[in-house]
């Protein structure tokens, strides 16, 4: 079983990964709040996600993967101010908090089946775990972490000596800082809530009775239920967005040291870096954003995008244009069309099974498992898939065998290419590739002229040319 290094948020470095039980993964990743469709940044993460479990378990690691659904309880700020998000997004629909809830569940794991992301192993609702945060909550509470003011039960963050470590936030800092909304009920700006009987709304949809009043859970409280309830109180890795780190991850790990008397609770947090616009943040409560319909609109497939996300290391920013997005479409066509080629060639013989293949594609295969291991380096993974298919050398089927093998992380959908999604003319393709080589050759030679010429020969043909760190890629225009 080989030893993946991650980044440990926690400690800020990396650190070779040792599960808590040899062979086994506990992983939870926070999920969606199902007021609104998914926005492409919040896809990336869970792209990201998707490319950790299955990296995890190409190694052999046997994961269980928990995603909560956040329903109920999630103020627009993530420091319990504004609005809720679930009413609002109801009250301006005119429908119920659940049947909305309902909705953009079903949409939100129709875009992550698009984009070939594996379907947890469990996917747990906060409204049907209401009585797990209930009785977490008392134990917070039994071991002296609260206070009630105002209606609403607290978490008085100065009670904990290292709150804030995953962020390396400062108490003194905190009570200085205090940027937040004032909320006179709390005794430090970073106190957070527990549990709400008082609501900003007057018909608060989804209440629940409680030894504090009927009312509802804060937001941060149902991941460490819900972690605890199906990985246990101490479990692997915890994964989300970075804008998680300094609130609702700091809260989360402050109510699971809490409750159960500051044993370990996660041993690995990982965190995804953002997606940004050129101009931004993409942010799902400010209104406009771009979902994955935007994308198809636009004439994108789902794994398009997979494919721009590939292009990115988890742990850097990411920026979307609609230029990158037409690259990754290039990109992923020509890898098809190698793909489709490389079948032709095949033909039906039969794939070989991994101990038999050819040794150059398994130590293609070597690299590549080498550079996921080292903290999920995806883009240099996939530049060594594009290796493998451009090696001529290699027997057809070995060449395939092998990049199926890698898909199985990457999840490009190459072994269910069709001729169909891209007609191939095999001649044509190795011209081109032949006339690539040529024109690098060239370029090394820094005879430039040939190189240009080579380039606008193509491009009278409707073949363009696209350079990139990881190699030449064509496609077809006009
Ligand atoms: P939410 O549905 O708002 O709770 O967010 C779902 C996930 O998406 C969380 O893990 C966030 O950290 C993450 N996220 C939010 N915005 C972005 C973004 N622009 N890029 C990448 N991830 C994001
Ligand atoms: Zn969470």
């Amino acid at each position: 079983m080989r030893v993946m290094r991650l980044f440990n948020s926690m400690g800020r470095e990396l650190q070779d990964f040792i599960p808590e039980q040899a062979g086994k993964v506990g992983f939870y990743g926070c999920g969606p709040t199902v007021y609104n469709y998914a926005h492409i940044g919040n896809l990336r993460t869970y792209i990201f996600e998707d490319l950790l479990v299955k990296a995890l378990k190409r190694f052999g690691y046997e994961v269980t993967h928990v995603m909560n659904i956040t329903d109920v309880g999630h103020l627009s700020g993530d420091d319990d101010t504004g609005e809720d998000k679930m009413v609002k997004s109801a009250q301006e629909k005119g429908e119920s908090v659940l049947k909305i809830a309902q909705f953009y569940t079903d949409a939100f794991f129709r875009d992550t089946q698009a984009l070939g992301i594996a379907r947890p192993t469990i996917v747990c609702k906060a409204t049907e775990h209401v009585g797990d945060m209930i009785n977490l909550i008392k134990r917070i509470e039994a071991n002296g972490y609260t206070y009630m003011a105002g209606g609403n039960l607290y978490f008085d963050v100065t009670k904990l000596p290292d709150y804030g470590k995953l962020a390396n936030l400062r108490i003194e800092d905190l009570k200085a800082g205090a940027r937040i909304e004032v909320d006179e009920n709390k005794r430090n700006p970073h106190d957070f809530v527990l549990w709400f009987t008082k609501s900003k709304f007057e018909n608060q949809a989804l209440v629940w009775d409680s030894p504090w009043g009927r009312g509802y859970p804060g937001w941060h409280i149902e991941c460490s239920a819900m972690s605890m309830k199906y990985l246990g109180e101490t479990f692997d890795i915890h994964a989300g967005g970075i804008d998680h780190i300094p609130v609702h991850h700091t809260n989360e790990i402050a109510q699971s040291d809490a409750a159960t008397g500051r044993k370990p609770w996660v041993k690995y947090w990982l965190h995804a870096e953002f997606l940004v616009l050129d101009k931004g943040k993409m942010s799902k409560s400010k209104g406009s954003f771009l979902t994955l319909q935007s994308l198809a609109d636009a004439g994108y497939d789902p794994l398009d995008y997979r494919y721009f996300c590939l292009g990115g290391h988890y742990r850097s920013q990411l920026s979307f244009s609609w230029e990158g997005m037409e690259q990754a479409k290039a990109s992923r066509k020509a890898l098809l069309e190698r793909v489709l080629a490389l079948k032709d060639r095949a033909g039906a013989s039969e794939l070989p099974a991994m101990d038999q293949l050819h040794p150059a594609v398994r130590e293609r295969l070597e690299q590549f498992d080498g550079f996921l291991a080292e903290d999920l380096a995806v883009p240099r993974a996939l530049a060594e898939l594009w290796q493998l298919l451009k090696d001529p050398a290699l027997p057809p089927a070995d060449v395939l065998a092998g990049a199926y093998s890698m898909d199985q992380v990457l999840g490009l959908g190459l072994e269910q290419a069709k001729k169909s999604e891209t007609q191939v003319d095999e001649a044509l393709v190795q011209e081109i590739e032949g006339l690539i080589q040529e024109r690098a050759a060239a370029k090394k030679a820094k005879d430039f002229a040939k190189a240009d010429s080579i380039r606008a020969v193509l491009k009278e043909r409707g073949i363009l040319l696209e350079d990139s760190p990881a190699g030449t890629t064509w496609k077809k225009i006009g």
